[in-house]
This record gives C-alpha cells, structure tokens and sequence, in this order.
C-alpha cells in the first residue's frame, strides 16, 4: 500500500500501561482512514505521537517519505480529543489568530472566515465571543479553525463527538468534499458504525496493537454475507432463539443477525414474518462492529451506542 503517512512500528508506555503496542500503518493518500477500537484501545496516543506531542518509546512516523519535521504543523489540520478554544475571543477573532499560527497571511484568513461560519451555520454569531457559543457550536468552531489553513492532510481525534445527527450529516459532508478535492483525513472514532459509512480504508485497533486494517471492501468482503440487516415493526426480543441465527446485535433503528446457515435465509424470513412486520430483509457482510468482535472477543466493545446509525 502506498502510504503516504506511514506508522513504522511505534510504541508508548506509560509506567506499566502498553498504550500503543509496536503499531505499523499506512495511510493513502487522498483517502479518508478511520482508526477504530474502543475506548482506551490507544487512538489518542497513537494520534499525538503523529502530532509529536508525544514522541515514541520507538518507532517511526514518515509523511511523505520523510520524518515529519516543525513544517508538518503548518500543512496537517489537527482537531484534538480535548476541545478548548480561547473563551472571551470572538469567533472571527479566533480563527484568525488561529489561521495566522498556521502562517497565513491575516488577509487571505479573513477571506475565509465568512465562507466557513456560514457553511457551518454560525454566520449569525461571527462577532459573538466563543463563550456565547453551546458546545457543539463550539466544536463546529473548532472544526473551522482546524480547516481554516487549507491543510494537506486532517486528523481528527473523536469528531463526530458531541454532535447531534444534524451537525454530524453538515461535518461529514465537509469531509467527504475535502476528499474530493484530494485531501487526506485520517479520523479516530470507537463508534464503529460512523467509520463503516464513511471510510475507505480502516484500522481496528485493541490494547494498543492493530487488529485489522485495509479498505474497508476488503475487509468485508472477506467476511463474505452471512449476516442479515433486518427492519421490522415490533419487538424483537424473539430473534434470538430463532433455528440458524447464531447471534443478534440490536442497532439504533435495525438488527444485525449473524446466521450459522446462509442457506437457511428463507426459512429465517419466514419464521419472522409470521410474528412481525419485516420493512427490510437484506443479505449483507457483518457490520465492522461484528467483525471487530470476531478479531477482538466480545469483551473487547461495549454495546453499540444509541445515535450511531444516524452518521
Ligand atoms: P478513548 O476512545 O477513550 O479516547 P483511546 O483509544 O484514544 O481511548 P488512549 O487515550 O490512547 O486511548 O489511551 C490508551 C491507554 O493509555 C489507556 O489505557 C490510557 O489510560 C493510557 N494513557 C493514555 N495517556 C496516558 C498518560 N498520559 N498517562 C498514563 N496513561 C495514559
């Protein structure tokens, strides 16, 4: 794989915690990349230490070809895991002190700035300070100065956090034209569904070492489509004691049933059309959610959150 940001083997300890656990992986570029895995799986480490916040115990990050050196800041878009944003600031005087630590000339930000709030629908609160903001307005904020430079490549710890399904649906359509216009986006989420709907490669990643990684195509085309995406009216306390369902996983507006027996798909439907209404039937690979179990163990993810499936 051609990485155009590659991890060579990096490493950090923290007294006797392993938080990131001799970790290869290779970004392309152009792509959007989500690292997954559950909370304290490592994400933010790994995170920093491309950032240089933290430097490795060993190992290598290269962008580029090279080890990322003090010019890296100026063409990365980094959104951290801790939003913070200089509270008595307007939000025009914000990003443009922000932009400009990004060496860009004042003017060229100022150009900027309008376009973005209003993309962002917080055109009305330019010159209101950042502390009359909620905090999902803040965040929006934070995402417009993480922007606000034109970066090169944007990494974005836990993005999607905090927002409700409207602003997620505004911030992934930003995302999605960035990687049109070529940009790389690297993002970390352990929310597994959000990465399931909008990257093209991903790395799983547990107790700080990678699990699984590639596209996302490959990765579920190698799981093949035992399961089944079912939307039904009613409850669906019975599912799991139905003939050749191995396992049932209850998302936000679906299940997901693993099948023992593909063949048996018919019968399935059948047995649960007699009880409810069935609104959607579908054959599919599992959901990474399903997968990181399989490669990780059941105890390694909690439940899928409620919201997910709004991304
Ligand atoms: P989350 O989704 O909860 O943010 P994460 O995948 O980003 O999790 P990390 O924050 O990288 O995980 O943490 C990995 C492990 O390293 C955890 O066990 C955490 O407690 C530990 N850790 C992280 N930073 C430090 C630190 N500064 N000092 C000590 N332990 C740390």
């Amino acid at each position: 794989m051609n990485g155009y940001l590659q991890l060579q083997g990096i490493t950090k300890q923290f007294g006797d915690t392993l938080a990131v656990d001799n970790l290869d992986l290779s970004v392309p570029q152009g792509c959007i990349y989500g690292m997954i895995g559950p909370n304290g799986a490592g994400k933010t480490t790994t995170i920093r230490m491309i950032m240089n916040i933290l430097v490795p115990d060993s190992g290598k990050v290269i962008f580029n070809d090279k080890a990322t050196d003090a010019d890296f800041k100026n063409i990365v878009g980094y959104l951290p895991e801790e939003r913070g944003l200089y509270k008595k600031m307007t939000l025009r005087e914000v990003i443009l002190y922000l932009g400009q630590l990004k060496e860009v000339p004042g003017k060229e930000i100022e150009k900027r700035i309008e376009p973005w709030l209003e993309r962002m629908n917080l055109g009305e609160y330019k010159n209101q300070k950042v502390e009359a903001l909620s905090k999902g307005m803040q965040q929006k904020l934070q995402f417009i100065t993480t922007l606000i430079h034109d970066p090169e490549i944007i990494i974005l710890d836990e993005l999607f956090s905090g927002l409700d399904p409207i602003n997620i649906e505004l911030i992934k359509n930003v995302i999605l034209d960035l990687k049109k216009q070529g940009r790389t986006i690297l993002f970390s989420t352990h929310v597994m569904e959000q990465a399931e709907k909008l990257c093209d490669y991903i790395c799983m990643i547990n107790r700080g070492k990678k699990v699984l990684d590639g596209s996302l195509k490959e990765v579920k085309d190698n799981y093949g489509k035992n399961s089944i995406h079912l939307e039904i009216d009613g409850d669906g306390a019975f599912l799991n004691s139905l003939p050749g369902v191995d396992q049932v996983t209850n998302f936000t507006n679906y299940f997901e049933l693993a099948l023992s027996d593909v063949s048996r798909s018919n019968e399935i439907l059948r047995a649960i059309a007699e009880k409810v209404t069935v609104n959607r039937f579908e054959r599919i690979s599992p959901s990474l959610y399903n997968i990181f179990i399989q490669v990780a163990g059941a105890d390694a993810v909690n439940p899928p959150e409620k919201g997910a499936a709004d991304v």
